[in-house]
C-alpha cells in the first residue's frame, strides 16, 4: 500500500492545447493516504476515468507528477506500478475457468500454489462464486464476467492501490447493491488503499470515507460524505449531492445578508469576496414551512415515503423543501423559512460565507 500524491497535474488529449477547455483535466493536486477508502465522483466526461489512467499508467500526463510514497512514477509502466485497476467492462481470459482467471494475477508474481489456493477460495467465497469456479469464463453471464473482473482486481494484497472505474455498471441493481457493501467490508478487512469511480452519487457516499467531486476537469470538494452534505463549497456539489438537490438561487447581497426575491434572508455567517455572480444556496432539508418568512405558492407535492417534496414558487423562482408531518395543497399560500445556519451565499459558484471558528 501507498500514499499516493499527484502534484500540478495537468492533461489535454491535443497535441497543442490552448486554452483551459483544451484540457481533460486542469489542474489536480491530490493526496490520496494509505489506506483510504476513496470516491471519484462526477458526471460523465469530467475526467474520472483520465486521472484512473493517468495514476495507473495507462496515460502519461501532459503536465505534472504523480508519486507514490514521494517516489516519483510519472514515466514508470503500468506493470511496474503495482497497481490492480477494475474496468468498467470485463477483462478477463474467456478460455480459462474462473478458478485460472482469479488465480492469474498471483501465479504470473510467482506466489507459491497454497498461497494462491488459499487467497483463490477467499475472493470466491466473498463475491459468492464458489460454485462457478470450474466453470470456462466464456460461459458466465456479463454480470459474472464482471464479478470475476472485480475478484482479479482484489486477489492480491500487496499491490499499491485497487482502482474501480465505475465497476457496477454491467451488475443489476439488486446485486449491486450487495457488491457496493461487500466492496465497503473488503476495504475495512483488507485496509488497502482503494479509489472508485462512479458518478452515482449512492455508490460513492455509501464507499468512501472521503469522496473526492469532479466537475469538468476541477476538484470541487474533498470530503467526508457529511461534509458533503452539510456544507458544499460549490453549487455544483449542492445540486449533485442530494435528492433532490440543494436550491439555488438568484440573490444579492444585502445588510450582512442577501437578498432574495425582494426580501433580507440571513446567512450562515459573514459574506467573503466580492463581485460576481451571486447565489443563495440551500438544502431542501433546511427549509420548512412557517407563519411567517418568504410569501410562497405551493405549486407541486410529491409524496415520496418517509417525506415530501414541497416545490413552492417565491415570485419567479422554485423552491424545493422536504416537509415531515402536515402537507399543503397544491395551490395554496406558505410562508417558507430558511434556516440561516444552513443558508450560505456562492459567488461564481464557489462558497462565500464564512463561520467563526469552523474549518473552511
Ligand atoms: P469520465 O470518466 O469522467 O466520464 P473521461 O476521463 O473519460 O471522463 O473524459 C474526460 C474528457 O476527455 C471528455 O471530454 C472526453 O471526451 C475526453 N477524452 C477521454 N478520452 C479521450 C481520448 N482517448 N481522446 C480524446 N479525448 C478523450
Ligand atoms: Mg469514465
Amino acid at each position: 500500500m501507498a500514499k499516493i500524491t499527484l502534484s500540478n497535474l495537468r492533461h489535454s488529449y491535443l497535441p497543442n492545447p490552448s486554452g483551459p477547455v483544451d484540457y481533460a483535466l486542469k489542474e489536480i493536486d491530490l493526496d490520496w493516504q494509505d489506506g483510504g477508502a476513496y470516491a471519484l465522483l462526477g458526471p460523465s466526461g469530467c475526467g474520472k476515468s483520465t486521472l484512473l489512467n493517468i495514476i495507473s499508467g495507462l496515460l502519461v500526463p501532459s503536465e505534472g507528477r504523480i508519486l507514490f510514497d514521494d517516489r516519483d512514477v510519472t514515466d514508470l509502466p503500468p506493470d511496474q506500478r503495482n497497481i490492480a485497476q477494475v474496468f468498467q467492462f470485463p477483462v478477463i481470459y474467456d478460455t480459462m475457468t474462473v478458478r485460472d482467471n482469479l488465480a492469474f494475477p498471483l501465479r504470473n508474481r510467482g506466489v507459491d500454489q497454497a498461497r494462491i489456493a488459499a487467497r483463490v477460495a477467499e475472493i470466491a467465497a466473498m463475491l459468492e462464486v464458489e460454485e462457478m469456479l470450474d466453470t470456462r469464463a466464456s460461459h458466465l453471464s456479463p454480470d459474472n464476467k464482471q464479478k470475476i473482473s472485480m475478484g482479479r482486481g482484489l486477489v492480491r494484497d500487496d499491490v499499491n492501490v485497487v482502482m474501480f472505474d465505475e465497476p457496477l455498471t454491467v451488475i443489476d441493481p439488486h446485486l449491486k447493491w450487495k457488491l457496493r457493501s461487500k466492496l465497503k467490508e473488503l476495504h475495512q478487512r483488507v485496509k488497502a488503499t482503494m479509489i472508485y469511480v462512479t458518478h452515482d452519487q449512492t455508490e460513492a457516499l455509501t464507499f468512501a470515507d472521503q469522496v473526492v467531486v469532479m466537475q469538468e476537469g476541477e476538484v470541487v470538494q474533498i470530503g467526508t460524505p457529511v461534509e458533503l452534505f452539510e456544507r458544499p463549497q460549490h453549487t455544483f456539489v449542492g445540486h449533485f449531492i442530494g435528492s433532490p438537490g440543494m436550491n439555488v438561487l438568484p440573490a444579492e447581497e444585502h445588510g450582512g445578508g442577501a437578498r432574495f426575491q425582494g426580501r433580507h434572508v440571513a446567512l450562515e455567517g459573514a459574506v467573503t469576496g466580492q463581485g460576481g455572480t451571486t447565489q443563495i444556496g440551500i438544502r431542501p432539508e433546511f427549509v420548512s414551512l412557517a407563519d411567517a418568512g418568504l410569501p410562497a405558492r405551493v405549486r407541486k407535492v410529491s409524496d415520496v415515503g418517509r417525506h415530501a417534496v414541497v416545490e413552492a414558487m417565491v415570485g419567479d423562482t422554485p423552491v424545493k423543501a422536504i416537509i415531515e408531518g402536515e402537507l399543503p395543497e397544491q395551490g395554496a399560500e406558505v410562508h417558507l423559512a430558511f434556516r440561516p445556519s444552513h443558508t450560505r451565499l456562492y459567488r461564481d459558484g464557489w462558497l462565500s460565507t464564512e463561520v467563526e471558528g469552523a474549518a473552511q
